[in-house]
C-alpha cells in the first residue's frame, strides 16, 4: 500500500484523529478557525455524526457556514460563537475527538490569539468529554508572540496526565529551519475515572 506522509502540521493531526472518528461519531473543532478541519471532521462523521465548531470570531463562524453550505456539510454541523474554555458546557456531550489548531488566524487580525489559560482550560474540558478510546490533537505554535507561556502551559498539563487514563505523544519538525510547531496526540484509553 503506498502511504503518503503528510507534510504540514495539521495533516498530521488528522491522520492521528481520523480512526476516532467512525460513522455516526461525535468531534470537536475547538479552534474552527477558517473551517479546515472543522470540514474535515464533518466529512469524515457521516451523516449520523455531529461536528461541534468553537471559535470566538463571529467572522470565522460566519466564514466557516458559508464554506460548509457549499460543501453540503451544513446540517451535521453546530457552530458555536465562545470560548473553548468552556468547551464542556457549550457542547454538552461526551465526544469522540477534539481538535486544537492554536495560535492566530491566517491572514487576520494576529492580536487575536489563543493565549495559555484559556488553551489550558479549553484542553481541561476536552479532557472531561472525551470517550474512552477517544482522540485529542493539540498542534501548538511556537514562533510569535506569547507562544512560549502558551506551549509551556501544554507541555506540562499533558504530562502530568496519567498513563492509567491517557497516552500522550509529542512531535516535533525536528530540522525545520524556522519554529517547529509542537503536535500532542492524546488517547483516552481507561475506561474509568
Ligand atoms: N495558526 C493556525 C490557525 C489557528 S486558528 C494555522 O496556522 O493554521 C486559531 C483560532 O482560534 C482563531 O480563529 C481564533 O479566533 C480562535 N480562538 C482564539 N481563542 C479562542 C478560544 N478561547 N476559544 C475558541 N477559539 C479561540
Amino acid at each position: 500500500m503506498l502511504i503518503h506522509l503528510p507534510g504540514r502540521a495539521v495533516q498530521w493531526a488528522r491522520v492521528f484523529i481520523h480512526p476516532a472518528l467512525k460513522q455516526g461519531a461525535t468531534a470537536v473543532d475547538a479552534t474552527a478557525g477558517n473551517g479546515h478541519d472543522t470540514l474535515f471532521l464533518a466529512g469524515s462523521v457521516g451523516p449520523g455524526g455531529r461536528v461541534y465548531a468553537i471559535d470566538i470570531q463571529e467572522e470565522a463562524i460566519g466564514n466557516i457556514k458559508k464554506r460548509l453550505e457549499a460543501a453540503g456539510l451544513g446540517d451535521r454541523v453546530t457552530l458555536i460563537r465562545g470560548g473553548h474554555q468552556e468547551m464542556d458546557r457549550l457542547v454538552g456531550t461526551t465526544v469522540d475527538a477534539v481538535m486544537f489548531n492554536l495560535g492566530y488566524l491566517p491572514g487576520s487580525d494576529q492580536s487575536v490569539t489563543t493565549g495559555p489559560d484559556t488553551t489550558r482550560e479549553g484542553i481541561k474540558a476536552a479532557l472531561r468529554i472525551i470517550n474512552p478510546g477517544g482522540r485529542i490533537s493539540v498542534v501548538v505554535y511556537t514562533g510569535h508572540r506569547g507562544s512560549r507561556a502558551e506551549a509551556g502551559e501544554v507541555a506540562n498539563l499533558l504530562a502530568c496526565l496519567d498513563p492509567k487514563y491517557y497516552s500522550v505523544q509529542k512531535m516535533l519538525f525536528w530540522n525545520s529551519r524556522g519554529h517547529s510547531p509542537e503536535l500532542y496526540f492524546v488517547t483516552r484509553t481507561g475506561n474509568e475515572k
